[in-house]
């Protein structure tokens, strides 16, 4: 307890250091959060711009497609549709027209031109034409009363192996609206995928192409293993609005499982939704390695401070310590001591009695008459000395004045403390002979109820320290509790 008492004047700018140190470690912290958040930030916004890109690219590469193969069921209808309306045309004329058409064309597998009751009229395959009636691209313009494009959803072949299909189709009608034809292409959806295997920087980008339900015609890359499935997102898409054509979200593909930035875009002119995606994870590869980086650098810089604090701790420990010490004898200095006195006494008050030596060297003067100043003080170093070793653990020593010395006994009542005033006064007499016999005189006083403070306690030592010279010196002289002494008073000064 009497350790942290004495540490208690550096412990403040101990705390001071600590908490300076703490602040620019957090500070340091926060910074580097904050860069990183923001370094993530703008990695982001570029990988959300980037996936933006690759749909709008998609997107543009569907409608393009699409425009072609809608250029085709043009040049369909240029085969009907002088003659429809008045009489019906040339089969065998009307057949390789279509073949012709069929063949010019990449990735159509069938032309059709279906009349109003569903009945196939003309078509690029041989045989038995099939029936076609409950066939979506059919039902859908029988069920309209306007020409409209119909876009069939990817379906997997029924005929060839493994391959996908899609329908666009278009309605042939007369002046009052009644439907006259339905021209039908079969379209193979490599006719998306190849146009979309574009090489991506990352292999992990994405693109692909959708029907507004989500069922995939196209993807780039790993075509094969997606088309025809159905990626719900029935939010995004359903927010895909005339109005609202681009939609952004941050998820985890349903198809692969990995977290993605996705981009959704409407084609203008086709029920077709393009999406552009990237994996967070390879954008945020490098941002990783710097937030890793980061807090190396944090933990280091951290560490740094650390060890910077605790040197300033133990230098200014060491300087306040100093700032304690008297630098002849290296005793504790009167400031010192007589702060640590206060502290002992308010303690003591609850936990015992706090017993004062004051010593002080008899002819100290004629010694520095004698041998001079230097030998003066070398005498000083050695009383020092020994009062140090003399005295228990517990007890401290300070120089209280030129040749005086203040010694602390906390939890000693008047008999022990005369017993070590004996010892000490003694071990000085024996010990300190050269160049000439050197004693001390010792008035003992100890803290009683009758001192209302500590100053009170310190005069009666002060007093018995007289009364010892009176006495003839090198003896030790206790205050009786009840001494009342004689005390100036104001207006007597
Ligand atoms: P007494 O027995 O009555 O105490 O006699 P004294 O000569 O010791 O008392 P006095 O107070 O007259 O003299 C004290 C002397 O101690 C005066 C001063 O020169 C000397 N002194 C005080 N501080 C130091 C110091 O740091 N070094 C040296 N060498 N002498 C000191
Ligand atoms: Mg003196
Ligand atoms: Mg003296």
């Amino acid at each position: 307890m009497i350790a942290e008492h004495f540490e208690s004047a550096s412990t403040s700018t101990t705390h001071r250091f600590n908490v300076v140190a703490a602040l620019a470690i957090a500070l340091l912290a926060m910074l580097f959060v904050a860069y990183s958040v923001f370094d993530r930030r703008a990695i982001l916004a570029n990988g959300w711009e980037s996936a933006g890109q690759i749909a709008e690219h998609t997107s543009l590469v569907a409608e393009g497609t699409l425009d072609t193969t809608r250029q085709l069921l043009r040049s369909m209808a240029f085969l009907v549709r002088p003659t429809t309306l008045r009489e019906p045309a040339n089969p065998a004329l009307v057949r390789s027209a279509l073949l012709k058409l069929k063949e010019q064309t990449e990735h159509v597998m069938d032309l059709l031109v279906i009349d109003d009751k569903g009945a196939i009229q003309h078509w690029t395959g041989s045989g038995q034409p099939p029936d076609i009636r409950d066939r979506s691209y059919f039902t859908y313009h029988g069920e309209r009363t306007t020409s409209g494009l119909y876009v069939g959803e990817p379906t997997l072949s029924k005929v060839h192996a493994n391959k996908w299909f899609f329908a666009l189709s278009e309605a042939i009608r007369d002046d009052q609206g009644r439907l006259r034809y339905v021209l039908v292409a079969i379209v193979d959806v490599a006719l998306f995928h190849e146009r979309l295997s574009v090489q991506f920087k990352l292999s992990s980008n994405s693109q692909a192409l959708l029907a507004d339900d989500g069922t995939v015609y196209a993807r780039n890359p790993d075509h094969a293993r997606y088309v025809g499935k159905k990626v719900s997102r029935p939010r995004e898409l359903a927010s895909l609005t005339a109005g609202h054509r681009v939609a952004t979200i941050v998820s985890t593909s349903q198809l692969d499982q990995t977290e993605r930035l996705l981009s959704f875009h409407h084609l203008d002119h086709y029920p077709l939704v393009a999406v552009g995606t990237i994996v967070v994870s390879d954008l945020l590869g490098d941002w990783k390695q710097r937030a890793i980086m980061l807090a190396g650098l944090w933990l280091l810089l951290a560490a740094a401070i650390v060890w910077l604090a605790r040197r300033a701790n133990s230098i200014s420990r060491a300087q306040s310590e100093l700032a304690n010490l008297d630098d002849l004898t290296g005793l504790r200095n009167r400031r010192s001591i007589l702060n640590t006195a206060s502290i002992l006494d308010r303690s003591e008050a609850h936990t015992g009695s706090l017993s004062l030596l004051m010593i002080d060297i008899d002819h100290f003067k004629s010694i520095n008459d004698r041998f001079g100043h230097q030998v003066g003080d070398d005498m000083l170093r050695l009383v020092s000395g020994v009062l140090r070793t003399q005295v228990r653990t517990t007890d401290i020593v300070g120089r209280y004045g030129g040749e005086e010395f203040l010694v602390l006994m906390p939890d000693t009542g008047p008999e022990g403390a005369l017993l070590v005033a004996e010892k000490v006064r003694r071990a000085v007499a024996d010990k300190v002979i050269q160049p000439v016999p050197v004693t001390i005189s010792i008035g003992v006083a100890t803290t009683s109820e009758n001192d209302v403070t500590l100053d009170r306690t310190l005069s009666r030592a002060d007093a018995a320290l007289y009364a010892a010279k009176e006495a003839g010196r090198n003896r030790v002289h206790v205050a009786s509790p009840q001494e009342r002494l004689p005390v100036a008073e104001p207006d007597a000064a």
